[in-house]
C-alpha cells in the first residue's frame, strides 16, 4: 500500500458528526474497501458506511471544507480501479442503502444506490416485470456502480445498457447539495440533462443515492442455440448476416478459437463432438411464441447456409448447458498466464472482420495469447491479454500490446471501453480515443461541478501505470464463487 496524506482533523470532525459506527478507521472491512476488482490497493483515512441520504451530504460538505478526496463505492467489482481510493482520503460505502420498491402500474422500480442488481431483477420478476441489464457480476454489483459505469452485459444486444433504463437520479453534488434529476415519470425536458451526465461519469460528478428505473414486461419464453464456424472471419460475417435478417437476438455472443480452446481443452466443456476448436456464436432470443417461431425458422435457415455445426437447446436446462462454454472459458484462461488484462473495446459492425484480422497480427507481434469473446451484436469484445506477472519481459509485452490494441480500435472507428469505463486502467489511453477539445470539454464540466476536485480524484484523466503496480492477493467473493456467464 502506498503512503498517502492523512486528513486527521477532518476525519475527527466527521466522526463527531456521524458517529464511530458509521466512520471506520481500521479493520478488515476498511481494508477490503481499499481496492476493487483491479486489486490495486491504496491507503486511506476512513471508511464511511452511509445509512441515510443526509450522511452523504455531511461527508461531501466536510470533504469540501477540508479538501479531502472522497471515493464513492458500491461492492468494488470495478475492473478498472475506478473504486480504488488512489488519492486516499475517505471511501463512501453505499451498500447499506439498498431499498427496492416496485411501482407495478408504472412499470418502474425505485432503488437506493446500494441495491444489488440481481435483487432488483428478482423483485421485478416477482411482479411479472423485467430489468434486463445483466453484467456478469450482477449477483454482487450495485445499481449505483452500474449507473456510474453505465454497465452493460449480454442482453444489450436487444435491450441496451444501464443508461437506457435510468429514468431519474437523486443524489448529491460534490459540494454536498442535494439534487434530483427527473422523477417517477417517463419524460422530462427541463433544463440541462445532468442525469445523463452522471451516468458513466464513474463517480466523479456526483454521488447517486436513489434511482428510478424503467422496467419492461417479462418475456414469455426464450430460445437458445449455438453455431460453430470454420474460422473467425466466417463467424463474424455470420453476425452481420444474422442481424441483416432483421431479427433482434436478446444475446449474441462470440467466442474466438482461443476462447473455445480454453473452454474445451482446459475446462473440458465441448459442445460439438464432430467439430472441436472452432469459433462459436451463442444466440438467444426472447419474446412471445410467435416471435420465437419466426426466430427459429430464420436462424435454422441461416445456420444451414453458414455454419459448420448447429445445436438448439430444448428447455432451460439444455440452454444452461450451452452457456457453460461461455461461463467456463474466462476462468480457464488462467492456464495461459497468471495475469489477465481484460479489455472491453468496441468496434463498429462494419469493422469486425478487420478487427479480427488485426488482432491476430497483434498476438503474433507481442507473442502473447489473447483469447477474445464478447457481445458481437454491439461490437463489444473482451480481449484478454494473458501473461505471467513475474516475468518482466512478458509484462512489458502485455503493456505494449494494450497500447497497440487501443490505437487499433480507435483507427477502426471504435472506442477503448464499451462497459467497464476508464478508471485508472485505461487512463493512459483516454487521449488516444478523445481529442484535446473533447477532453477539455469534459474537464470544464468537472471543474464547474467539482471545483475542489474532491470526488474520485485521479481517475479517467490522469494517466496511471496500472500494470507496473503490484496487486494485492486478498480474495474477493467473485474470485471464489462461480459467476454466471463470463
Ligand atoms: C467477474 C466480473 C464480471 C463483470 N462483468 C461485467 C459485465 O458483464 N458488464 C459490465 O458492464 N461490467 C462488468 N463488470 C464490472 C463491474 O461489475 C461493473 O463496472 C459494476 O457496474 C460495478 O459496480 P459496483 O457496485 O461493484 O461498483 P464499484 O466497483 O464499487 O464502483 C465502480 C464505480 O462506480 C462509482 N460508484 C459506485 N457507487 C456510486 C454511487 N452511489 N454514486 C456515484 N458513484 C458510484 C465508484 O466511485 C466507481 O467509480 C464485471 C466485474 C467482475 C468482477
Amino acid at each position: 500500500m502506498k503512503k498517502r496524506k492523512t486528513f486527521g482533523k477532518a476525519t475527527q470532525e466527521l466522526r463527531e458528526q456521524l458517529g464511530s459506527r458509521k466512520v471506520l478507521l481500521e479493520g478488515n472491512r476498511k481494508f477490503m474497501a481499499s481496492f476493487d476488482s483491479s486489486k490495486l490497493s491504496f491507503e486511506y483515512d476512513a471508511l464511511i458506511r452511509a445509512r441515510v441520504d443526509s450522511d452523504v451530504g455531511v461527508v461531501l460538505k466536510l470533504a469540501n471544507a477540508y479538501k479531502v478526496p472522497v471515493t464513492a463505492r458500491g461492492t468494488g467489482t470495478s475492473l478498472t480501479g475506478s473504486a480504488s481510493p488512489v488519492r486516499g482520503g475517505w471511501v463512501l460505502d453505499m451498500t447499506l442503502m439498498k431499498r427496492i420498491a416496485i411501482r407495478k402500474e408504472k412499470a418502474m422500480v425505485v432503488v437506493q444506490s446500494g441495491a444489488v442488481v440481481s435483487d432488483i431483477q428478482a423483485a421485478a420478476d416477482a411482479e411479472g416485470l423485467f430489468y434486463p441489464p445483466d453484467p456478469s457480476s450482477l449477483k454482487y454489483c450495485t445499481i449505483g456502480g452500474n449507473i456510474a459505469c453505465n454497465a452493460g452485459g449480454m442482453r444489450c444486444a436487444k435491450y441496451g445498457v444501464t443508461r437506457d433504463f435510468v429514468l431519474a437520479l437523486e443524489g448529491y453534488l460534490p459540494n454536498g447539495e442535494k439534487v434530483s434529476w427527473g422523477g417517477e415519470y417517463k419524460k422530462y425536458a427541463t433544463g440541462y440533462n445532468i442525469r445523463d451526465l452522471w451516468i458513466g461519469s464513474e463517480g466523479t460528478l456526483g454521488v447517486v443515492t436513489k434511482a428510478v428505473l424503467r422496467l419492461v414486461p417479462k418475456p414469455e419464453g426464450r430460445w437458445t442455440c449455438v453455431a460453430a464456424f470454420e474460422n473467425e472471419r466466417k463467424a463474424l460475417s455470420a453476425v452481420k448476416s444474422l442481424l441483416g435478417e432483421g431479427l433482434v437476438p436478446s444475446i449474441l455472443e462470440y467466442l474466438d478459437v482461443n476462447s473455445v480452446h480454453c473452454a474445451e481443452d482446459i475446462a473440458g466443456v465441448r459442445l460439438f463432438k464432430e467439430v472441436g476448436g472452432k469459433p462459436l456464436l451463442l444466440i438467444e432470443f426472447d419474446g412471445n411464441p410467435s416471435d420465437l417461431r419466426l426466430a427459429k425458422r430464420t436462424v435454422r435457415a441461416w445456420a444451414d447456409r453458414l455454419a459448420l455445426a448447429f445445436k438448439e437447446a430444448r428447455g432451460d436446462k439444455a440452454a444452461d448447458n450451452l452457456w457453460e462454454v461461455r461461463r467456463k472459458c474466462s476462468g480457464a484462461m488462467f492456464a495461459l498466464g497468471n495475469a489477465k488484462i481484460n479489455e472491453d473495446i468496441v468496434v463498429p459492425l462494419e469493422s469486425q472482420l478487420k478487427f479480427s484480422d488485426q488482432l491476430k497480427r497483434l498476438q503474433k507481434r507481442w507473442n502473447l495469447p489473447m483469447p477474445t469473446f464478447g457481445h458481437a451484436a454491439d461490437g463489444n469484445f473482451h480481449v484478454n491479454i494473458m501473461f505471467h506477472r513475474e516475468d518482466p519481459d512478458e509484462l512489458e509485452r502485455a503493456e505494449g500490446a494494450v497500447g497497440d490494441l487501443m490505437k487499433m480500435v480507435v483507427d477502426l472507428g471504435g472506442m477503448i471501453s464499451g462497459e467497464h469505463g476508464i478508471g485508472l486502467a485505461k487512463s493512459p489511453f483516454l487521449r488516444i480515443a478523445k481529442s484535446e477539445a473533447e477532453v477539455a470539454a469534459m474537464l470544464a464540466i468537472k471543474k464547474a461541478l467539482d471545483p475542489k476536485r474532491i470526488l474520485n480524484p485521479g481517475k479517467i484523466f490522469e494517466p496511471y501505470q496500472v500494470w507496473k503496480q503490484q496487486p494485492i492477493t486478498a480474495g474477493l467473493p467473485w474470485d471464489k464463487k462461480p459467476i454466471l456467464r463470463k
